[in-house]
């Protein structure tokens, strides 16, 4: 078996759980010599790294990897990291990198007839647990409280809510304001959901601002709290870790198996958050899986882009005992619910694994069109 066809789509999509605003991804499309086709996808989030993922698979990949067998997936793993071992490493070669290590896979069950978490060694969970992930976009408490109540009812016994979001809700932005609203939520959703916040990107906190914060919240019970600091900020983790009872997960911010490894040693975090579509593909998913197990760490898979990610998040994270939610966006959205034949949902707070060869989703290649750009 031969890759005879290697193409990269830049695809632009409105998202409907991030206040309707302009996402960015690149898919990889795989096709063998016998008709396979397999796909995968990296979350480049901005129009010039969608485009720059393109050129690297074009150019850098898709010549190393033409007429070579997809199911040698470590051998072409290392393959395409020793060939962008100057520029890469992390950035875009790590996102090209993982969306054709994602595709590669998806053929290897093809080709077996056999879907991915047999590959990995079989189910350690028969389903998995939904986590509504979510952006809420309403100016007033009370009516965020309201909307993340809805989700509870829709049965998902897990909510995370990311602050400093596009949009009306100016989470992260006033800690009195912040105390209130995880108190009205928590009042929401009652005592038995697992409640998340994810401070995000946008807010800029201090340890010390990072530790009183967290100290309210644990009043209301959160799960856990999400990278409150700078990624590479280990010390003040530490001191933040030892002031709070609250497990932190961070790690979705790391390209490298190095870098998980360099994160895990550090005993900063209780989760590790990674995303197959930016740390390495399954192959670097998998690879820090192992090195959370060793360190008795959780892993969480950090999923909130296309039903491709989250596909391979699911196999990978049912095939692993240490895991502790499977994050959804809960809107229908393009992405999840237009792209593949057979959408990923949750019922009654669980998600099945898809039974179909390889990543087990059939992905409509008119939609792919539809949502391409240059
Ligand atoms: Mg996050």
């Amino acid at each position: 078996m031969q890759i005879k066809r290697i193409e990269a789509f830049p695809l632009r999509y409105p998202e409907p759980n991030d206040n309707h605003h302009l996402r960015y991804i690149t898919l990889v499309r795989l096709e063998t010599d016998s008709g396979l086709v397999g796909w995968g996808e990296c979350i480049a989030q901005w129009p010039e790294a969608a485009l720059a993922v393109k050129v690297i698979v074009d150019r850098g990949f898709a010549p190393i990897l033409l007429g070579r067998d997809p199911q040698e997936t470590e051998v072409l793993w290392h393959l395409m990291k020793e060939q962008s071992w100057w520029y890469g490493e992390g950035g875009i070669a790590s996102l090209a990198l993982s969306a054709i290590d994602v595709a590669l896979w998806d053929l290897r069950g093809k080709a077996q007839g056999l879907p991915l978490y047999r590959l990995l060694g079989g189910k350690t969970h028969a389903r998995l647990r939904a986590c509504a992930s979510t952006h809420p976009n309403k100016a007033t408490i009370p009516a965020l409280a309201q909307e993340l109540a809805g989700y509870a009812q829709q049965g998902y016994t897990a909510l995370k809510v990311g602050f400093g979001k596009r949009g009306e809700a100016h989470l992260g932005e006033d800690p009195k304001r912040d105390i209130a609203f995880v108190q009205a939520t928590r009042e929401a959703i009652g005592d038995d959901v697992d409640f998340m916040v994810d401070v995000g990107h946008k807010i800029r906190w201090d340890v010390a601002h990072a530790i009183r914060m967290t100290r309210e919240f644990e009043r209301f019970h959160i799960r856990w709290i999400e990278e409150p600091l700078r990624r590479d900020d280990y010390e003040g983790y530490l001191r933040l870790r030892n002031a709070i009872q609250t497990p932190i997960a961070t790690g979705e911010q790391e390209w490298t198996v190095a870098a998980y490894q360099r994160l895990i040693r550090s005993g900063i975090a209780d989760i590790i958050m990674v995303d197959p579509g930016r740390a390495e593909g399954i192959t670097g998913f998998l690879k820090v899986i192992h090195l959370t197990a060793q360190a008795h760490q959780f892993f969480n898979a950090h999923t909130w882009s296309s039903a491709i990610n989250t596909a391979a998040s699911l196999h990978l994270t049912a095939a692993a005992p240490h895991y502790i939610v499977m994050e959804l966006k809960p809107i229908p959205n393009p992405m999840q619910h237009e792209l593949v034949t057979q959408p990923i949902m949750q019922q009654h707070g669980w998600i099945d694994i898809p039974e179909g060869p390889g990543l087990g989703i059939e992905v409509d290649e008119k939609v792919v069109r539809k949502y391409l750009f240059e």
